[in-house]
């Protein structure tokens, strides 16, 4: 798939702005604080309905005015879509073919979007809470049913931790409706842990093929899903559920001690093996890097095989952070399959790498 055109207003820097873009390379080109990573972010946002760098709507609209407007024409098979999202006081309005979706969550997955950004080259080092944002936000790009169960799960989570705070400080005490929330945060518990680690062995199988390229055979890498629920390997998507009802109440004493939910995927992790070793422990600077590329690189991959359509690629300065090998594996591995979009402060620092013809937009202060 790829975006032919996006009309914004009001959104960032932006007044009101039509842009047509090639199917193939778009380049950005500004100084600093012109608007290139907006522009990248409305991208991102028209795709997935929330920003990457805010969880505050609010932020994108231009300064002073009270709605943002972000429009794009998405080329998918042979149809031409037209999207739109709406970002005003009053929460986000999402439009697939001038259609106005009841539920954001039939909305997202119309235009697919990988984001690589330098902050991305941390997803092995940083939090665990940075690795699951990561499995959350582009899985559920891909997997419906996944980001419902996410939503349905917060939910519940938001509603069990409330009741054993207030079974904590003795102003509760029915047990009986403590259950009824574990039974409940298990059924989408279960459901989530087994979808993640089917999307992760998927993913893994391209990282493993990208990262042995990358490192010419000298490196294997591997995943491993790190749960706080017990004994999990092997299990089918039911034994999961009765896995994690039967761990939250073998320790609602300690749960409703610290007055929250211990076991679930809401507390599970991402570990990265180089060759059996953690990479977060022993890998170099390099090797880390290499990791987040690999798995970057490979959601391209797995999102061409579950929608059948390669998704749109964004690079925020992500060259600059790279060195030459790894900047020519990454764009060999892009041209004439990924639309991409990638910022640079000059054409210099891209030229040397392209093999095509790039579409070039000077940004100046959001225009
Ligand atoms: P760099 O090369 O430094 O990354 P950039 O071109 O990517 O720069 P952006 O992050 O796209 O820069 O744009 C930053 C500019 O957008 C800032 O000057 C900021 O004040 C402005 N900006 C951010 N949010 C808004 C908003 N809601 N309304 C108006 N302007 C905004
Ligand atoms: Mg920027």
């Amino acid at each position: 798939m790829f975006l032919q055109k996006l009309h914004l207003k009001n959104f960032r820097n932006y007044a009101e702005t039509t842009l047509e873009f090639s199917p193939e390379i778009n380049v950005l080109l500004g100084q600093n604080a012109q608007g290139k990573t907006n522009l990248l972010e409305s991208i991102y946002v028209l795709a997935t309905a929330r920003s990457h760098r805010t969880a505050n709507d609010r932020e994108l609209i231009r300064f002073n005015q009270s709605d943002a407007v972000i429009q794009g024409l998405v080329h998918r098979r042979a149809d031409d879509v037209p999207l739109e999202l709406n970002l005003g006081k009053r929460g986000k309005k999402a439009r697939v073919n001038h259609l106005e979706q009841a539920k954001l969550s039939q909305y997202i997955g119309q235009l697919n979007v990988i984001l690589f950004a330098p902050e991305d080259l941390s997803l092995v080092k940083g939090s665990p809470n940075g690795r699951r944002r990561f499995i959350d936000m582009e899985f559920g790009q891909i997997a419906p049913r996944y980001l419902h169960n996410l939503t349905a799960y917060r939910d519940v989570l938001k509603q069990r931790n409330r009741y054993l705070k207030l079974l904590s400080a003795r102003k509760a005490s029915d047990r009986v409706y403590l259950d009824v929330l574990s039974e409940q945060l298990a059924g989408f518990g279960g459901s989530i842990i087994a979808q993640r680690q089917d999307f992760l062995g998927e993913l893994e199988k391209y990282a493993q093929e990208l990262h042995l390229s990358i490192t010419q055979g000298q490196e294997t890498l591997s995943f491993e899903y790190e749960s706080k629920l017990k004994n999990i390997s092997g299990r089918s998507e039911t034994e999961l559920q009765q896995l994690m009802y039967q761990q939250l109440t073998e320790q609602a004493e300690k749960e409703i001690f610290q007055g929250t939910t211990l076991v679930g995927p809401h507390r599970d992790d991402l570990k990265f093996l180089i060759n059996g070793k953690n990479v977060q422990i022993y890998g170099s600077q390099g090797q880390q890097r290499t990791t987040a590329l690999s798995v970057k690189l490979a959601e391209i991959d797995v999102m061409k095989a579950q929608t059948g359509e390669y998704p749109l690629l964004l690079l925020d300065d992500v060259l600059s952070e790279l060195d030459g090998q790894r900047q020519t594996h990454l764009l060999q591995t892009i041209q004439n399959k990924v639309q991409t979009f990638l910022t640079a402060p000059a054409m210099n620092d891209v030229a040397q790498n392209l093999i095509k013809e790039p579409k070039i937009f000077m940004i100046e202060n959001g225009n």
